[in-house]
Formats: C-alpha cells, structure tokens, sequence
C-alpha cells in the first residue's frame, strides 16, 4: 500500500466520500484562460450594486486598529442585531458566513449515528456539513422543485437529529408557505433541530415573509441563519448568523473559534445594516432585473422557475453544460446546476440592467447557433 493511500483512508468516513463545493467561476480565472477582460458574473449571487460606499468609509475607518484583536464575542452587532430584530442579543450567533453557522450546528448536534433531512435540489453546503461529521443524509426528492414538506416529516424517525430547510431555496428560488412551514416546525420531535436557512429573506416580498423570528419563543429546536453575503453585499467579507433559544446559541458559541469574524467584517457589517437606502435599493434593483431576465426568457422560449431570491434558474430544455461553456467564451459566467440534479438548467444572478441585458444577448446568440 502506498502512503498517499493509507493516509487517505485515516479520514472519517464521511469525509473519504465527500465532494467537494464548486464556487461559482471567479472573473479572474475566465480573464486568465481566455485573455477577456469585461466579464460579466452572475453565478454566486452577489449583490451587483458594489461594495457600499459607507461600507468602505467604515472600513477605512478600522484600519489603524488590525494589530488588535476583533471583539471575539461580535457585542456592538450583536446589539444592532438584535435591535433591529427585537431578539435578545444572546440569541445571536456570529459565523463567518453563514456557512460557518451550518457547519458549527453539524459540528455541535452530529454524530456517525444520526441522520439528516433536507430536501433534493437543497443547498449544496447541507450535504458536504453532514458528511463531514460522519452522519447520514436523507434527501427527500422536491415537489414542484421545492421542499416537500409531508414527505420531509415521513423521513424522521429516531436517528434524526437535524432537518435543513432553505427558504427561499439555492438553487431553485422556491419559497414555502409560512402556515405550511411553521406546522411542519411545529410537528417536529423536540429532539429535531431545524435550520431554516433565510440566506435570501430581505429579497422575498413582505407579505410573502414567514415571520420566523416570532416562532423562536415557541420552538427551542429552532435555528434561524441569514447572512451579510447577499442583499447587504458583504459576500467576500464573511459575516453571517443565527438566531436561535439561548441554549443553542450557547453550544454553538462553545463551539466556534474565540474569533471568527474579523475587524474590518464586524465594523462593516454593523454599518451595511444600518443602511436602509443600499437595501431598498438592493431589492428594487434585483426586482427589475428578475422582470428583465424573465421577459427574455418568455420571449426565448424558455420556461424558469419562479424564484424568490436573487437569481433564477432557466430550463433549457436540454443539456445546460454546452450552453454554460458558450456563454464562458463570450465572457458570461453563470452556475451550471448539474449537481443539484438539475442537468437542464442554469441559474443565473440578477445582475445590474446592463449585466442581464449582456447576459440575455450571449443567451440568445449561443441558442441560435444550435
Ligand atoms: C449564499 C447562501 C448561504 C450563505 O452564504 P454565506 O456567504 O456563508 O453567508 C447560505 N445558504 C444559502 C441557501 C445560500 O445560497
């Protein structure tokens, strides 16, 4: 047996077998393989407005102060937090990103011996958490590209621990019924966690908002994340959270690193969220941009899933790698979705007016050259 060989199969389980996570292509890879500068991105669903000036002003502001560490415990957003969303600043968790809260929730409830629920076409970090920690996925299939929620209770038995639930979901924009969702949570052994994953909430409309927060004194098994990376644009500085009972929040804080979120992510993600006006902006941007790209695609043709996040997904109505790739050499970078079983279609990020109307172009002359 070779060393590399023997070495490999030291690694838990779970970890031998896993995949890893495909970012979606960054610019600057494209520019590089194929000498094109101009690329328009719209496959990580980031914020297409850029970085927010008060942001970089907050930034510029912190800069004298990187010898020190960052406040470890996170106290001044935690408590802007928990103003704004009436929660006690103690049921705040701090994660760099979200993603790291997913990770911290595996790491802390997990073992080889329990199981997980999500849904098909769920997120794709729900697998790669579960796995790492050795547990077994239950991956029920999707009703209509989204969560089946009666089929996803007939899946928990005694070795559930955990239900992931993203809401709207990545990569299919779906979005639950606040009434179904909360009898589903409700329904829950108290022995279940569930993650409701709202890493897209600012985007949905009002009236369409589950009132999550509100279920937290009902439900001590539940997890609520949202994130800094999407609608306050803050994706490469790493700030996401939970909400949770005190309970959770003190294992997940036990958990995570003394100091997970850096200066310059705390300061700017205490000022992205006092910024109503980039917000609103945000929202009303990706509304016009989800018209935009949506009218095209009915003109094309082509039938998407009605989304209510910051990106849709288009069938194609054929295999969407071509596709992928010839939208690439025209210097268009969108998220092939392959490996969330969806082998036909792309999701694409609402980008700005001119992002969408270069994106809708390349589309339309790749399809015409088929
Ligand atoms: C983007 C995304 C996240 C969050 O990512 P972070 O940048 O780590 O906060 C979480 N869940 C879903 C479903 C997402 O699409």
């Amino acid at each position: 047996m070779n060393k590399k060989h023997s070495i490999s199969t030291l690694a838990v389980a779970g970890v031998q077998k896993l995949v890893p996570y495909v970012p979606g292509k960054p610019i600057e890879e494209l520019e590089r393989e194929l000498g094109l500068s101009d690329i328009v991105k719209l496959a990580s669903n980031e914020n297409p407005l850029g970085t927010n000036p008060r942001v970089a002003q907050a930034i510029q502001k912190t800069l004298p102060e990187l010898t020190r560490y960052p406040d470890g415990n996170g106290f001044k957003l935690k408590v802007a937090l928990a103003e704004k969303l009436s929660v006690d600043s103690a049921q705040i968790t701090l994660g760099n990103g979200s993603n790291e809260i997913l990770e911290l929730v595996a790491r802390t409830f997990l073992t080889p011996d329990l199981d997980v629920v999500f849904s098909q076409h769920a997120f794709a970090v729900y697998p790669i958490v579960t796995q790492a920690v050795g547990a077994t996925a239950r991956i029920v299939p999707a009703k209509d590209y989204g969560h089946d929620l009666s089929a996803m209770s007939e899946q928990i038995n005694d070795r559930t621990r955990l239900v992931f639930i993203a809401n709207p979901n990545n990569p299919t924009g779906t979005l639950l019924q606040p009434d179904e969702l909360e009898a589903f949570i409700k329904a829950l052994p108290s022995t279940v966690l569930c993650v409701l994953d709202e890493a897209y909430h600012e985007y949905v409309a009002p009236d369409r908002r589950a009132r999550s927060i509100d279920w937290l004194r009902a439900y001590p098994n539940l997890i609520i994340t949202r994130t800094f990376s999407k609608a306050y644009g803050l994706a490469g500085l790493r700030v996401g959270y939970s909400l949770s009972s005190l309970e959770i929040a003190d294992l997940l804080n036990r958990v995570r690193q003394p100091f997970n979120n850096n200066m310059l992510a705390l300061a700017a993600a205490e000022t992205a969220l006092s910024d109503r006006d980039y917000l609103h902006r945000t929202v009303a941007a990706n509304a016009a941009g989800m018209q935009q790209l949506t009218v095209a695609f009915r003109t094309l043709g082509l039938e998407w899933i009605p989304s209510a996040g910051n990106f849709v997904s288009v069938d194609l109505g054929r295999p969407a790698l071509p596709i992928y790739e010839a939208l690439l050499r025209k210097g268009v970078i969108v998220r092939p979705v392959a490996n969330y079983e969806m082998p036909n279609h792309l999701r694409v990020s609402i980008g700005t007016e001119r992002e969408n109307q270069v994106f809708i172009t390349a589309l339309s002359q790749v399809l015409n050259a088929i």
